[in-house]
This record gives C-alpha cells, sequence and structure tokens, in this order.
C-alpha cells in the first residue's frame, strides 16, 4: 500500500510547555516523515472553523479558548496507512483512557489539554492539510 498523508498539530499546552521536539521523535520512530510544519497561532475564528463539527458540544468555548491561547504546531505527516496509525499512536482522548506509550499517555494534562490532535478519516485529514498547507507546501 502506498504512503498517505495526515495531519496533526502538537497543541498549545504540549508546544508551550516545551514537548515538540520529544514528540517529533516520537512520532518519527513510529515511521511517520515530516512533510510540512510551522507554528501557527490560530485566531477564534479559526479554530471555530477547524473544529465546527464540535459547535454543539458543551466544550466547545473551552476548546476555542484552549486552541487559541497559544502558539501550536501543525504539521504534515507522511507513513503508510498514516490516519489510522497516527490516531493508534496519539492515544485516546482522555489520558486516563490512553494506553501507556501513546504521546497522550505522556503528555497530555486532561481530556481538553491532550497535548496532540490528529486527523480521525482519511477525508478529514486532506480537508485539515488544505486548513493548513498549499499543496505546494507538501514536499
Ligand atoms: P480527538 O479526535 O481524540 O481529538 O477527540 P474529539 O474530536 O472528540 O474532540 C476534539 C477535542 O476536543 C479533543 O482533542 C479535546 O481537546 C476536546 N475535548 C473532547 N472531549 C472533551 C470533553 O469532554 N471536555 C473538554 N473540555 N474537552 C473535550
Amino acid at each position: 500500500m502506498s504512503d498517505e498523508l495526515t495531519l496533526a498539530i502538537i497543541k498549545p499546552d504540549a508546544f508551550g510547555a516545551g514537548h515538540a521536539g520529544d514528540i517529533i521523535s516520537h512520532l518519527e520512530e513510529e515511521g511517520f516523515e515530516l512533510r510540512a510544519a510551522r507554528v501557527a497561532e490560530l485566531s477564534r475564528e479559526q479554530a471555530e472553523a477547524f473544529y465546527a463539527v464540535h459547535r454543539e458540544k458543551p466544550f466547545f468555548s473551552s476548546l476555542v479558548q484552549f486552541m487559541t491561547s497559544g502558539p501550536c504546531l501543525p504539521m504534515a505527516l507522511e507513513r503508510e496507512n498514516a490516519v489510522s496509525h497516527l490516531r493508534d499512536v496519539i492515544g485516546a482522548t482522555d489520558p486516563e483512557e490512553a494506553d501507556p506509550g501513546t504521546v497522550r499517555a505522556e503528555y497530555a494534562q486532561s481530556v481538553e489539554r491532550n497535548a496532540i490532535h490528529a486527523a480521525d478519516s482519511p477525508d478529514n485529514a486532506e480537508r485539515e492539510l488544505a486548513f493548513f498547507f498549499p499543496r505546494t507546501e507538501l514536499v
């Protein structure tokens, strides 16, 4: 099977705590290759648009506030089965439920401040990659 691209974001909690390098190393050890990355400070409008699917959830405004609280690091990552493998590697949304050795088990502070985002389907990966990276930046 050919390689696939997916979108991850090192969230403001982990980026602000200086864990970006360790998390990227962890992902590289899992066979992901970095294809694009940039430090971003999301506006409220961008965070609301990115998480629009959660607009009706009780935690939506808190999530938007968190995601705009500081810089984050969106990344395009390539690997075979990148979307599903990255979801395995990051672990469950709630770090209390994340398997040992997953990124969230190691770096998440709470169900909201959970260190990393990863696209949850190939369609969403495509949409989310386009959200942050023009096609020409994906090498
Ligand atoms: P993910 O795909 O594992 O990131 O989880 P979801 O798509 O369900 O949720 C998106 C993000 O919203 C999560 O990564 C958390 O940052 C946040 N979130 C999810 N569930 C909750 C919750 O119950 N409470 C709060 N405060 N935040 C949540």
